[in-house]
């Protein structure tokens, strides 16, 4: 259902080209440093419109985080790379607060946010879960330090059926 060969790169420049306001200078927050490091991916069999809205929920959770806490110099990197056994790799990480490990095992649950009523619904991570893992047979990986920062990794087969 609405699965055609996709341009990855494509998906995620337009996802940022959306958020560009919000990683531009702000009154109370810095300007974010995006730092591409894509591979040389192939096209990809995947639900384009399902996959957008997973990057927009990754770089929105990335923003917030680098919003919240006053680091010097905030930074988004996003890595893509296809691996040998033909699954692409997409990280996404940030240089923020990280995430405490006694909420770690819930960020996936629905409507699990820390975030300020009206500000967040918790229902992105479950969203993306749901995308990824159900729809594309994927997998959504989270690792991240508290203090230190937070990657998302999320790998999908190159070929879905
Ligand atoms: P929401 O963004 O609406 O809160 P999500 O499902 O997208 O819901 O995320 C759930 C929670 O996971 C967030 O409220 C936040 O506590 C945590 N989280 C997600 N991404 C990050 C990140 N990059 N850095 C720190 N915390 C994060
Ligand atoms: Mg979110």
């Amino acid at each position: 259902e609405g699965v055609k060969l996709t341009n990855i790169h494509e998906g995620i420049d337009n996802s940022l080209l959306l958020l560009q306001n919000r990683l531009k200078s702000q009154p109370e927050s810095p300007e974010i440093e995006v730092i591409k490091e894509y591979g040389d991916l192939p096209q990809v069999m995947c639900n384009p419109g399902q996959m957008n809205q997973v990057f927009m929920n990754l770089l929105t959770n990335a923003i917030d985080a680098l919003e919240e806490v006053a680091i010097p110099h905030p930074q988004i990197q996003i890595r893509t790379y296809l691996q040998a056994d033909d699954r692409i790799v997409i990280s996404i990480t940030d240089n923020g607060p990280g995430i405490n490990e006694k909420i770690r095992d819930r960020i996936f649950d629905p409507f699990f946010t820390t975030k300020a009523v009206g500000k967040g619904t918790g229902m992105g991570l479950s969203i993306s879960y749901q995308i990824i893992v159900k729809k594309h047979r994927g997998k959504l990986h989270c690792v991240s330090t508290a203090g230190a920062g937070t990657e998302f990794l999320i790998s999908i087969p190159r070929l879905v059926e």
